[in-house]
């Protein structure tokens, strides 16, 4: 079978269109430029049938229509994620026309698609004026960043924006379906913080993407022992993400289902008592404190987005937080100088 992977030049979907290749998915990748084709392309030689097309930008009208030739099932990952809108309709428009061009292209050109998953966000579903203790579910959406960006606008927090984008974007994909009646069923991936090593293409530290660039700043001196504990997010390895997609496309128990992918709250200290493990000698990395109780508190401080539907019907195993921060923060050291 083949699948297309939207926006296949990021974080997650290099790792999603890996799996797919060692799961012996013919996958098509769109990106924005022949240079973040050739690059995956290189990367994914001799891994299985890569091949990309040209999608500049996802918030165009009839953008996707090539792009969905000829293909049984659509992942859409493509989406800004960045705190940086000025406006948010430079978020909106490319997350809610971005999707809803991947489905009226299927629906003019490509009747045979069986699924589609989009990945989605847990800022759909997280309200944040809800406090811990709290445990948020597939059931919930987010109540407040739609309304927050009606009322204030570009004075909208940056977090308002992004996260209004995601919950509008998954809106408009549910409504798809409900008025359309496509010839394929859909799910959605919501995952929290995606951590994890880098494959895609980047040149320096500045430029990574959201959220591993978060991280990063714990590792190269822009946080400091006052920025600790640094709580308040969930988080799950990229790789456990991506398999997530995989079997969201695989199950047929996934159609019409939300799956948030994620495995619990984590702080900036976890990150740091990982990194003063591993690089004991680096005065840049703040000293976390190790103590159990440092990390029961983190727990009881966060609210709770549960992983566990995905756990059970996807079957996925996750990664430990140790195996990830290692992971990623080996994988920054062998591409950056840091
Ligand atoms: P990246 O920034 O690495 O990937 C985003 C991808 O979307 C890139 O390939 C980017 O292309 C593409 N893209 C963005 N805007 C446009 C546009 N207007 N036209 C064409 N392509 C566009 O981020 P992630 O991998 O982290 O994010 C992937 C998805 O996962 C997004 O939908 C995001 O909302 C979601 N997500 C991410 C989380 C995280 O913690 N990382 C958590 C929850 C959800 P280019 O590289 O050329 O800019």
């Amino acid at each position: 079978a083949t699948v297309l992977v939207t926006g296949a030049s990021g974080f997650i979907s290099s790792h999603t269109v890996e799996a797919l290749l060692e799961h012996g998915y013919k996958t098509v990748g769109t990106v924005r430029s022949t240079a973040k084709g050739d690059y995956l392309k290189d990367l994914f030689k001799g891994k299985g049938d890569f091949s990309y097309v040209i999608v500049e930008d996802i918030g165009q009208d009839n953008a996707f229509d090539e792009a969905v030739k000829n293909v049984d099932a659509v992942l859409h990952m493509a989406s800004p994620f960045h705190f940086e809108a000025d406006d948010p309709q430079e978020l909106f428009v490319p997350a809610v026309n971005g999707t809803l061009g991947v489905l009226k292209s299927i629906k003019k050109n490509n009747p045979d698609v069986k699924r589609v998953v989009i990945t989605s966000s847990v800022a759909a579903i997280i309200s944040s004026n809800i406090k811990p203790p709290h445990t948020f579910t597939e059931k919930d959406w987010n109540e407040v960043s739609i309304p927050a960006c009606e009322k204030d606008g570009k004075k909208a927090s940056n977090s308002d924006k992004y996260r209004a984008s995601k919950t509008l974007a998954e809106q408009a994909f549910w409504k798809f379906q409900k008025e359309e009646k496509p010839s394929w069923d859909g799910a959605t991936i919501n995952p929290p913080m995606v951590l994890g090593p880098v494959i895609h293409q980047c040149e320096s530290v500045d430029k990574l993407n959201t959220s591993v660039k978060m991280f990063s700043d714990w590792m190269v001196g822009n946080k400091t022992k006052d920025d600790l504990p640094g709580g308040g997010g969930n988080w799950v390895d990229v790789r456990d993400c991506a398999l997530a997609h995989v079997r969201a496309l695989e199950v047929k128990e996934a159609g019409g289902e939300r799956f948030i992918c994620g495995n619990g709250p984590f702080s900036g200290n976890d990150y740091c008592v990982i990194l003063n493990k591993l690089y004991p000698d680096d005065k840049k990395i703040p000293q976390g404190d190790a103590s159990e109780g440092a990390r029961e508190k983190i727990n009881s401080e966060s609210t709770i987005h549960d992983g566990s539907k995905c756990a059970k019907v996807l079957d996925i195993k996750y990664h430990s937080l140790e195996t990830t921060v290692e992971d990623m923060a080996k994988s920054l050291k062998s591409r950056f100088d840091i």
